[in-house]
């Protein structure tokens, strides 16, 4: 246990698991009894190639991502995977679709306008992206279709992946990746920097069909073709090793406790808890619609705006800390990812209902 440990609804960087923080430590000093920390070592060294090589099994085994997939360990964020995913994929004649449900799809679309031919093919915005739009319309010559899996900001998410036959799906998962199980097959890439869900900022994972890379033009940097992290097996120069060690061991910590599926229903068990409340009281308004809401980011205002600061202090004196919204939204987010323990939602929940009770 760590001590005076606080419960962090912070939207990312985010709550790691403590065995995974504690088992962290311990190499940061002395990696396995070599007598060099984790952070020292080279990425040339055997014991690197064994972390970053189990790495990748263990969230193969974890997501059953299939053989004909590529997994690379890049850096620079869901950000740099706005440029990157049209740069390599988006040709002359071909027009990348996107579904906008918020600031960050808007990111990606904006980027994207940068390097061709672009096309909305859904959008929730006039309903300031309250709900997942249902419907989808894609351009002629499509390249593929980005969505973003679930919406950090407003606290939107996909249920399952768009209705419609895009010839390849692209997904932002930077904020759900890995929080539950999804089928691999029916994505042509799939991004997600690590500091929401899975290990520290600094390495942002790409899954990608093997196959993709034949779209990629010859004329891009090194650094920002997909074929150069495919080819060195993510280790054409140095990679951001403790990063990756430690979503190696978020990954293993994962599969010691079920799996996906497992996950998933915690996931849903602890959202359930937050929205239930949230639904049963006029003090509170909760963002987004129903059948569109996030197992990851909770988000919500009180109805008297003016008691929203008072909450946040309160809250951060009884040690539940990051429920700010963000700017951009203002109002109250509980950002709770899969190392976010029940007892912190119920230790939240409680804490709201107290709070109503003295305030409504
Ligand atoms: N996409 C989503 C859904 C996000 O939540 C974020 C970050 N909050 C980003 C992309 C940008 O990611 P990064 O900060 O890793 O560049």
């Amino acid at each position: 246990m760590i001590e005076n440990r606080l419960y962090n609804f912070n939207p990312g960087p985010a709550v790691l698991p403590e065995d995974v923080l504690l088992e962290a430590r311990a190499n940061l000093l002395n990696y396995r009894g070599s007598g060099i920390g984790i952070m020292e070592m080279s990425h040339r060294s055997k014991d690197f190639e064994a972390i970053i090589s189990e790495a990748e099994a263990d969230l193969r085994a974890l997501l059953g991502i299939p053989e004909e997939y590529s997994v690379l360990f890049t850096t620079g964020g869901g950000s740099t995977q706005f440029s990157m995913v049209p740069m390599n994929l988006l040709r002359p004649n071909t027009t990348a679709n996107f579904i906008l449900t918020g600031v960050w799809a808007e990111a990606a679309y904006e980027e994207a306008k940068k390097f061709g031919r672009t096309h909305v093919a859904a959008t929730s915005k006039e309903e300031k992206y309250r709900r997942i739009p249902t419907e989808c319309l894609l351009s002629e010559n499509c390249a593929y279709l980005h969505f973003t899996s679930n919406n950090t900001i407003v606290g939107s998410q996909f249920r399952t992946e768009p209705a419609c036959d895009a010839p390849e799906l692209v997904c932002d998962a930077s904020s759900d990746f890995l929080s539950r199980r999804i089928d691999v097959r029916k994505y042509g890439l799939i991004y997600s920097g690590a500091q929401k869900n899975f290990g520290p900022a600094g390495v942002t994972l790409v899954i990608m069909k093997t196959a993709l890379l034949e779209r990629c033009p010859d004329s891009l940097p090194l650094m920002l073709d997909y074929r150069t992290y495919a080819k060195n097996k993510s280790l054409y120069n140095t990679p951001p090793v403790f990063a990756i060690y430690v979503c190696g061991l978020v990954f293993r910590w994962l599969r010691q406790r079920g799996g996906l599926d497992v996950i998933e229903k915690q996931n849903r068990q602890k959202a359930d808890i937050l929205y239930t409340l949230l639904d049963s009281t006029k003090f509170y308004e909760p963002f987004v619609s129903p059948e569109s809401r996030s197992t990851m980011n909770v988000t919500f205002r009180i109805s008297n705006r003016e008691l929203e600061q008072p909450f946040l202090k309160e809250a951060e004196a009884a040690g539940l800390i990051g429920l700010k919204g963000h700017r951009l939204l203002g109002g109250l987010r509980a950002s709770i990812y899969n190392a976010c323990p029940l007892e912190g939602v119920e230790a939240l929940a409680a804490f709201m209902r107290e709070f109503e009770k003295k305030r409504g």
